[in-house]
C-alpha cells in the first residue's frame, strides 16, 4: 500500500512533496480537480474526466497543462505505487502569485497528482448499504460558484459533512438540496431514487455535479430499457419515502442507501433495481478496463 505524489515534475514519497505557500489553490481553493479510480490497477473512465477537468478549468478561465502531460503525470504516478486499486486526484492549480484575488496575476498553473489506496467503501456497505442525512446546508448556487465545475473549493460540501456527522455520526453521506428545496447530490456523490417503480436522479438542470458514474448509470439503464427519469425537482419527502435510494461516484461506483434520516428505505436492503444496475455497472468496468 503505497502513496506517491507527482509535483514539480517528479514522483515523490508523500513527505517530500509540497507546494508553496502562495499557491492560490492553497490561498483561495483557486483550482479544479479529478477523483479518478482503477481497476485492475488502470484508471476508469480517464478520457471522461480529462475531459471534465478541461470543462472545469474553462468555465474559471484557468490555462491547464497539455492534456498528454497530464495523462503522463498520471501514468508514472500510478506505476510508482503497488496498490490493489487506487484513487486517483488530478488538482490543477492556478499557480502562485501575490496575496492578490486578481486571476491575472498568477503565474504558471501547477500540476499535483496523487496517487493513493483506493479506500472505497466496504463489501459490507455494497451488502447491506449505507445511511445518508439530508443537511440544512444548501448546495452552491449555479449563478455563485456553479456546482457544475469541479473546483477545489469545496468548503461548501465540508460543511455539509460535517452537519450530517453530527446529527447522525454513522452517516455515509450528506445530501445537499438547492436553494429552491429540490433534492441535488451528495456532498460527494450523485443520488437516485426508485419511486412508483422508476428511477429518478435530479437533472443538470438542478445545479449539480455532471458526474461521470451519473452518465455512465443513465446511460445503461436506457440501454437496459428500465424507466429512468432525469426530474427538475425531488422533495426531500420524496426521496425519504422511495423504494431504493443510491449513491454514484468514481470511488464508490454504485453504493446502495437504506436509510434516509433515520427513516428505512423500502424493506430495509439494497433493492432489486439498485442490485441490477450494480451488476451491469461493473460489467461496464470490467470491458472498459
Ligand atoms: N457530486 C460531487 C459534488 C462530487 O464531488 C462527486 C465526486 N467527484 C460526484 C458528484 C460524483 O462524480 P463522479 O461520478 O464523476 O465521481
Amino acid at each position: 500500500m503505497t502513496i506517491r505524489v507527482y509535483s514539480d515534475g517528479q514522483v515523490r514519497a508523500p513527505g517530500d512533496a509540497t507546494v508553496p505557500v502562495f499557491d492560490r489553490g492553497f490561498l483561495f481553493g483557486d483550482s479544479v480537480y479529478e477523483t479518478v479510480g482503477t481497476n485492475r490497477g488502470k484508471p476508469i473512465f480517464l478520457a471522461d474526466h480529462m475531459d471534465r477537468l478541461a470543462r472545469s478549468a474553462e468555465r474559471l478561465f484557468l490555462r491547464l497543462p497539455d492534456r498528454d502531460f497530464i495523462e503522463r503525470a498520471v501514468a508514472a504516478t500510478l506505476a510508482a505505487v503497488d496498490n490493489a486499486e487506487s484513487r486517483i486526484r488530478i488538482i490543477v492549480t492556478r499557480g502562485d502569485g501575490p496575496v492578490d484575488l486578481d486571476p491575472a496575476s498568477a503565474g504558471e498553473p501547477r500540476l499535483v497528482v496523487i496517487v493513493q489506496p483506493l479506500g472505497g467503501p466496504s463489501p459490507e456497505m455494497y451488502e447491506k448499504g449505507v445511511q445518508v442525512e439530508i443537511v440544512s446546508v444548501a448546495r452552491n448556487s449555479p449563478q455563485a460558484l456553479d456546482p457544475a465545475i469541479k473546483s477545489g473549493n469545496y468548503l461548501n460540501n465540508v460543511l455539509a459533512i460535517g452537519e450530517a456527522r453530527r446529527r447522525r455520526p454513522t452517516a455515509h453521506e450528506a445530501i445537499l438540496c438547492a436553494a429552491h428545496g429540490s433534492v441535488a447530490e451528495g456532498a460527494s456523490s450523485n443520488l437516485f431514487a426508485v419511486v412508483g417503480g422508476e428511477i429518478r436522479t435530479p437533472s443538470l438542470q438542478v445545479g449539480i455535479l455532471d458526474g461521470v458514474t451519473r452518465g455512465k448509470v443513465v446511460a445503461l439503464a436506457r440501454g437496459d430499457h428500465m424507466p429512468l427519469r432525469e426530474v427538475d425537482f425531488m422533495s426531500p419527502d420524496e426521496l425519504r419515502q422511495a423504494n431504493e435510494v443510491f449513491l454514484t461516484s468514481s470511488v464508490r461506483n454504485i453504493l446502495p442507501v437504506v436509510q434516509v434520516d433515520g427513516i428505512t428505505v423500502g424493506d430495509g436492503k439494497p433493492g432489486p433495481m439498485t442490485k441490477r444496475l450494480m451488476a451491469l455497472y461493473r460489467q461496464l468496468v470490467e470491458a472498459e478496463t
